[in-house]
């Protein structure tokens, strides 16, 4: 079976963890390989409607192992409540591993978090909030905890408090509440405890399954435009949302991957700040955005929502190579008689395909192309050749603009509304 990586093409909330627990319904290993709980894929299947943050999407299949994995920063208490509110809605947890070298996302990441964006003010990211670039910050500065050492309680009350020195005298600094060393020890080793003997080192289970040819599913967050090195700098996560860092965060050699699935959205959306050529400011934004429930999975916000830019999923399949193309959400473009398609950017007084760096893309004018609506509910089409004439006219017109071909098809949120 192949190892497939599932990343996002353009700036996120593509869809992702829609695809992933498809997939996964096959997949005897699911891992996701960066990011934290500032994620929110959203599965809609049997067991009801979930935000997942830091679970993999794969923890609906009870035969498949669920990793947390060695790139991803995580916050103990945030998932501990998260696999309570899975198993209350009868979802068994026990497959679910946490890489030992998972750095922990500590309390005083999210207090960091939120002072950073305060200061920073009109030049703000829009980040969650959830502390989540503070603490790749300190996985950097040689300053983050891993996983593991919750084992050995007496050394890691100490970490805590030896790192709380620096940290409490920043915060006092700015003018807010220092954080106790005890309680938030405390705080984390109770979590920690919940998870227990599912600390582990991942890479065993990796290698045993590349060696029984396992399905292996490797769940990326966000996407391509947030990628710390290859997106929209500054306006980006703290991580690689690109294929290439599935294997680094998955512990996986890069040659076994071989098989990357690009979800991409059939318009385009974005939470927080940054470029965005193709975003629609007007009532008709306005209209998409009720109609299609364009509001983060994780803070509730409103997503800025805009016509489909063919020169983003281009963009991330050079970077990605993709094998096939999830477009969602295609059932959303439904009421409109013509459908604007970004082609190209007017750049100072020329046209280019490329992608420019941030500054530059500001000043981006889209230039689109109008392809005809199908005036259709595409609800219970099992078939490509089953959607309307301009549905399909639309999925060429991705693949030739993006290079790449369509695999899959979103036609609603359940895990049934896809056409394969
Ligand atoms: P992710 O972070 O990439 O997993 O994406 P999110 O879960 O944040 O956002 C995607 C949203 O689109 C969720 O509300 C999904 O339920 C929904 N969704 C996914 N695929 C489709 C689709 O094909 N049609 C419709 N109407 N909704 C979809």
């Amino acid at each position: 079976m192949p190892v497939t990586a599932i990343v996002g093409a353009q700036w996120g909330d593509e869809g992702k963890g829609k695809i992933t627990d498809l997939l996964a319904q096959e997949a005897d290993l699911v891992i996701r390989f960066q990011g934290g709980n500032n994620a929110g894929h959203t599965v809609i299947n049997e067991y009801g409607t979930f935000k997942l943050h830091l679970v993999p999407s794969g923890i609906f299949n009870p035969d498949a192992l669920c990793v947390l994995g060695p790139g991803m920063v995580v916050d103990l208490v945030a998932l501990s409540t998260e696999l309570r509110e899975l198993e209350a809605s009868g979802v068994p947890t026990a497959n679910l591993r946490l890489s030992e070298r998972a750095h922990l996302l500590m309390p005083w990441h999210v207090a960091l978090d939120r002072l950073d964006e305060r200061e920073r003010g009109r030049q703000k990211l829009g980040t969650t909030g959830r502390g989540v670039g503070p603490a790749y910050s300190d996985k950097v500065a040689r300053h983050g905890i891993q996983a593991y050492e919750v084992c050995d309680e007496r050394r890691f009350r100490e970490r805590v408090a030896h790192e709380l020195e620096t940290k409490n005298k920043v915060l006092e600094r700015f003018g807010d509440a220092p954080l106790d060393a005890q309680e938030t020890a405390d705080a984390v080793l109770a979590a920690a405890a919940l998870l227990g003997e599912r600390i582990v080192d991942t890479l065993p289970l990796v290698e045993r399954a590349l060696e029984r040819d396992d399905g292996v599913l490797l769940e990326g967050q966000l996407g391509a435009m947030r990628d710390l090195d290859w997106g929209i700098y500054p306006y980006v996560t703290s991580s690689n949302p690109l294929a290439g860092f599935a294997s680094i965060g998955a512990g996986i050699p890069p040659r076994r991957i071989t098989r990357v699935i690009g979800v991409v959205k059939a318009y385009s959306t974005a939470v927080g700040e940054g470029p965005f050529p193709t975003e629609l400011h007007d009532a008709v934004g306005d209209e998409l955005r009720e109609r299609a429930f364009e509001y983060g999975a994780s803070t509730g916000r409103p997503r800025r929502v805009g016509w489909f830019d063919a020169l983003v999923p281009r963009y991330a399949h050079r970077l990605n190579a993709f094998t096939e193309l999830a477009v969602t959400k295609l059932d959303v473009l439904g009421p409109y008689e013509e459908i604007p398609f970004g082609v190209a950017y007017e750049l100072d007084g020329r046209q280019t395909t490329d992608m420019p760096p941030t500054h530059v893309l500001e000043r981006a004018r889209p230039r689109y192309e109008r392809l005809p609506g199908w005036l259709a509910d595409l609800a219970g089409t099992t078939d490509r050749r089953g959607l309307p004439s301009a549905a399909q006219q639309y999925l060429r017109r991705i693949e030739e603009t993006v290079g790449a071909r369509v695999g899959m098809i979103g036609i609603g949120p359940e895990r049934t509304a896809t056409i394969l």
